[in-house]
């Protein structure tokens, strides 16, 4: 029984989740059974490192564990025993999580881990409308993939492929290593053949004998309603090939919201400029505003201020993977009019007459002076 995750794994309490991730391969990989057969040490030591890493590697588990500083597969917890482990297969589905599966043929059958592909990224950009109703792309990118001239095997067809002689063709090496717990021999991956067990005489002349090229791909994506700026979509097992066995890795689709001058989002809410007249502000007015799905009849009311709004329930965004919908926020901009013209500026006389106010004197640069004014006059 693990009674010190930390220490099992060796890290600090202070380790970032990828510090204990990182910690927990290594371990894994020195102790894993199929390294270490007939070593009953190792696989109790392997499985010591997997029970210590379901505690540290799950946010709920570690959060009690700092917390109590006990576990519920710990005796005295009160949880019933190996609730992680207790088949023991248990601890090959995390394994497989990080080395693609391989446990039981990878390594007992001589063949080497393979090396795993890269995660690959992509972009795409959705519209507000695709936001309200998700969509479909196809996106095209590039990405390592099997070669097909050799197949993968990095030889070029036809010519012949020799047992590599540090290994004789196991793809492992033993090593001694001193450790904390004594010397410690354990099975690596052959350096000369990288655990293939064969060596290349004449490199694949497509891709040089790295047994992936670089390809053009194409893969259909749902994007789903409610994304917003740079919400990562992930399509497992598309990004680069792997060789000799490895997996593939995935492909991130990093989605862009297009931008729409005047119209912003603040969580689920639209936001969205629109602009009226000075005569609409006063007398109020029926206004049409294209909102996401078609348009909306708005009432503005006589009097509005500079700077009002108006919000519609919703009409704005959905949510990511949920239900209902934001508002629709309207922002009422009080256009002035820029150039008045005479017959403008005589109507505005007799408004501010009505109104009880003075009509402003400009000197220069004002409205009046420019029409009226000597500056105008002297041109
Ligand atoms: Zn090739
Ligand atoms: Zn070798």
């Amino acid at each position: 029984m693990v009674t010190d995750p930390y220490a099992t794994l060796g890290v600090g309490r202070e380790a970032t989740p990828d510090e204990i991730k990182s910690a927990y391969r290594k371990l894994a990989r020195r102790y894993h059974p199929d390294v270490n057969p007939d070593n009953p040490e190792a696989e109790e030591k392997f499985k010591e490192i997997g029970q210590a890493y379901s505690i540290l590697g799950d946010e709920e588990k570690k959060a009690r564990y700092d917390q109590y500083g006990v576990t519920d597969d710990q005796p005295g917890a009160g949880g019933p025993g190996g609730e992680y482990f207790g088949a023991g297969t248990n601890i090959n589905d995390l394994f497989e999580q990080f080395f693609g599966g391989f446990g039981g043929t990878g390594f007992g059958g001589g063949r080497g881990t393979g090396r795993d592909g890269d995660d690959v990224r992509a972009d795409t950009t959705v519209t507000l409308h695709e936001v309200l109703t998700g969509t479909q792309r196809t996106i095209k990118y590039r990405r390592m993939a099997v070669c097909d001239h050799c197949q993968g095997e990095g030889a070029e067809p036809g010519t012949p492929v020799e047992t590599c002689g540090t290994c004789n063709g196991r793809g492992a090496v033993m090593r001694v290593a001193n450790t904390i717990l004594g010397q410690v021999q354990t099975q690596t991956t052959c350096p000369t053949c990288r655990g293939v067990g064969k060596t290349i005489q004449t490199p694949c002349k497509e891709c040089s004998g790295r047994k992936v090229k670089v390809q053009d791909a194409e893969v259909d994506i749902t994007v789903p309603p409610g994304v917003d700026d740079g919400i990562t979509l992930r399509v497992a097992g598309r990004g680069n090939d792997g060789v000799d066995g490895g997996t593939p890795g995935d492909l991130y689709v990093v989605i862009s919201v297009q931008e729409t001058p005047g119209t912003w989002r603040d969580n689920l809410d639209l936001h969205r400029v629109v602009e009226i007249s000075y005569i609409q502000a006063v007398l109020g007015d029926k206004i049409s505003v294209d909102a996401l799905d078609g348009k909306i009849e708005l009432k503005l009311d006589a009097g509005t201020q500079p700077e009002a709004t108006s919000r519609v329930r919703g009409r704005g965004l959905p949510r990511l993977r949920g239900t209902g919908r934001g508002d629709f926020v309207v922002h009422w901009r009080l256009v002035v009019p820029k150039k008045v013209n005479e017959e403008q500026v005589a109507a505005l006389k007799a408004f501010a007459e009505a109104s009880g106010e003075k009509m402003p004197e400009a000197e220069d640069g004002g409205l009046l002076g420019g029409l009226f004014g000597k500056k105008k006059r002297k041109k």
